[in-house]
């Protein structure tokens, strides 16, 4: 099957974030839901079955979602989804930590931390605090937002 073209930009997703991942997940790794990675500076890439998704979650069609919720990236492979002030992300909200869209919440977000390289993501999440140093752990084995 051909790749749509945001497919294909998303497939280095948080590269410009990025620098080689230092830490790997810990095989206890659980979500405790604090919030931090959606506090995270930095783009949340969209792949254009996340904007369907997201877009149908919240009944609105794509170019209004688009339009109100996200940006094009600066170099220009791909929308993310708009900030806060405090750059947090728009769908976030802290009190108590959750996110808005959480049942259909993007690609990226359900990837966190397995799919991410940022260095020191372990000192960010609450969660990676938690548990002892182990690989082998898929998405699956965690529960998060
Ligand atoms: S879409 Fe949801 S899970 Fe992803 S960064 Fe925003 S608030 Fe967090």
């Amino acid at each position: 099957m051909r790749e749509k073209p945001l497919q294909k930009a998303n497939r280095g997703m948080n590269d410009d974030k990025v620098s080689p991942r230092d830490t790997a997940p810990s095989a206890s790794f659980k979500c405790v839901r604090c919030g931090a990675c959606c506090e995270w500076k930095g783009y949340v890439r969209l792949t254009d079955d996340d904007v369907d998704r997201i877009a149908g979650f919240l009944g609105m069609d794509i170019v209004e979602f688009t339009d109100q919720y996200t940006r094009l990236t600066e170099d220009r492979r791909s929308l993310a989804l708009l900030e806060k002030e405090s750059g947090a992300c728009v769908f976030y909200e802290p009190d108590p930590p959750q996110c808005v869209v959480n049942e259909v919440k993007p690609t990226q977000c359900v990837e966190f931390p397995f799919g991410w390289r940022n260095a020191g993501w372990e000192k960010v999440c609450a969660g990676a605090r938690n548990g002892a140093r182990k690989i082998g752990l898929t998405q699956s084995d965690r529960e998060c937002f």
